[in-house]
């Protein structure tokens, strides 16, 4: 992708890693999974922990933050196109 323009115009960096505009989003139940897996490659070393965090990384929606208005950009089921959540006034 290389970056993504929000609707306010704001541009959204999608590479370098770690990404400060990127976050991950899992289910519940996804996370408890993850826990599991973290505790069990403890002592599986660098190649075992490297692959608990890709599968955490594609365990949910790319989600991204504008660095303008602070919306989210969620990116679900592997759409191409973002569905924008824009943050409520206080
Ligand atoms: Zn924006």
């Amino acid at each position: 992708m290389g970056q993504i323009i929000c609707r306010c115009g704001g541009r959204i960096s999608t590479t370098g890693c770690p990404n400060k505009h990127e976050y991950v989003m899992i289910a519940d139940t996804a996370h408890e999974k993850f826990v599991d897996q973290v505790v069990a490659t403890v002592e599986g070393g660098v190649d075992a922990w490297l692959n608990v965090s890709v599968q955490l990384d594609r365990a949910g929606p790319p989600v991204f933050e504008c660095p303008e208005c602070k919306g989210l950009l969620v990116f679900w089921k592997e759409s191409h196109s973002p569905t924008y959540y824009i943050r409520a006034p206080d």
